[in-house]
């Protein structure tokens, strides 16, 4: 039995002094949020290394996908998946807006991307594909049915801080791509996310709604929130982007532990690396399939006897949420459906000992 609980991730946090020093100056100005000097140092640096020309930071990957939405004016339907994180479906109803469901590939979880176009109605405004665990959504083919078809797409790129596909930055894709800096994430700012956008305009119209809608001292003429990054926030995403890329290195060394240990393990899914993906390695997800002889429950008990908390991401879908009862039906889902009762995440973060992967290898390899 490992001696501690290990859960699925853990955060990344900078050497202790290198915070404190970096965080000094702020007893100098006072300024400790609204757009202060931090906010601004890393808006820059994080536009540098993820490689776009504009970037909107916010105070969660959340917020950066509602007010995104909303800076877009949309209406009425918006085609997503249900296989993902609460946040990608409540950021489009919160707007007032009808999320219509689309199936996954068992292949890589993103958006079937040839069942979007059965999907489009007359209502139709926007696509909310989700990069999920870091895997690129066919990013050719929804711009495509965008084009053609007249709508926004919004990436949710919650999990994808940093990736590039075709050597392009997953940042550039689509109208808006949204990360998410939460404690949980490859990169975090404690709290904190990012909209990462084409429009010069939009982005303005972003940078208002997440100041309550304030365009000038005496003009408010958007029905903003409040969504703005703090400066110690913003000083905690200074500090660990500087160690960015020894981080994702030993998240790939974990990753190919793992692999390699699971790689010829009968009746399992694992998730292997896209072609012309740089990946982030951001999650380790198995699904079981009925040949394996154990259910994902009976895998997410025997780790958890072990004190090894695997998650069931994304388990359940979010059209079975309580809060969406009625509404949708899962069975049009069949595929993600079918993927959210066999999928479990297991532990994968910078810091993660190997001994506890090899833990988890014997457990699934029932050795
Ligand atoms: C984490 C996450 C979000 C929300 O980001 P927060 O920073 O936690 O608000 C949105 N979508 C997905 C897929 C996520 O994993």
């Amino acid at each position: 039995m490992v001696n501690k609980n290990i859960y699925v991730t853990q955060a990344s946090l900078p050497p202790f002094e290198e915070y404190i020093q970096e965080i000094s100056d702020i007893w100098q100005s006072r300024r400790l949020t609204n757009m202060g000097e931090k906010h601004v140092k890393l808006s820059d640096e994080l536009k540098s290394y993820l490689d776009v020309d504009n970037i909107e930071l916010l105070s969660n990957g959340h917020m950066a996908l509602e007010l995104s939405l909303q800076a877009l004016k949309l209406e009425g339907e918006v085609i997503t998946t249900p296989f993902t994180f609460a946040s990608t479906t409540h950021s489009i109803v919160r707007n007032g807006l009808k999320p219509v469901f689309c199936d996954i590939k068992a292949s890589d979880f993103t958006i079937d991307e040839t069942k979007i176009e059965e999907l489009i109605t007359d209502k139709t405004s926007a696509i909310v594909p989700v990069h999920v665990y870091g895997n690129i959504c066919n990013i050719e083919a929804i711009e495509n049915i965008a084009k053609k078809h007249n709508l926004k797409v919004i990436y949710d790129a919650a999990h994808s801080f940093g990736e590039r596909y075709k050597n392009k930055a997953v940042g550039n894709f689509g109208d808006v791509s949204c990360f998410s800096f939460h404690a949980t994430k490859v990169f975090n700012t404690i709290e904190g996310g990012a909209a990462c956008f084409r429009d010069k305009e939009l982005g303005l119209e972003i940078y208002r709604l997440k100041n309550f809608g304030i365009r000038g001292p005496e003009v408010v003429d958007g029905i903003g929130a409040n969504a703005k990054m703090n400066e110690f926030a913003a000083a905690m995403g200074i500090c660990n982007l500087r160690h960015i890329p020894e981080q994702i290195n030993k998240r790939k060394a974990c990753y190919e532990r793992y692999m390699n240990q699971l790689r010829d393990v009968d009746g399992i899914d694992l998730n292997s690396i896209q072609a012309e993906v740089e990946s982030n390695y951001s999650y380790f997800p198995v699904v079981f399939y009925d040949e394996y002889g154990m259910s994902r429950d009976d895998v997410f008990n025997k780790l958890a006897e072990q004190n090894i908390h695997a998650r069931k991401y994304f388990y359940p879908l979010t059209n079975m949420f309580d809060c969406y009862s009625g509404m949708y039906d899962a069975n049009k889902t069949p595929i993600a459906l079918d993927i959210s009762k066999r999928i479990l995440t297991l532990p994968l973060y910078a810091d993660l000992e190997f001994d506890v992967i090899d833990k988890v290898c014997e457990i699934i390899r029932k050795k």
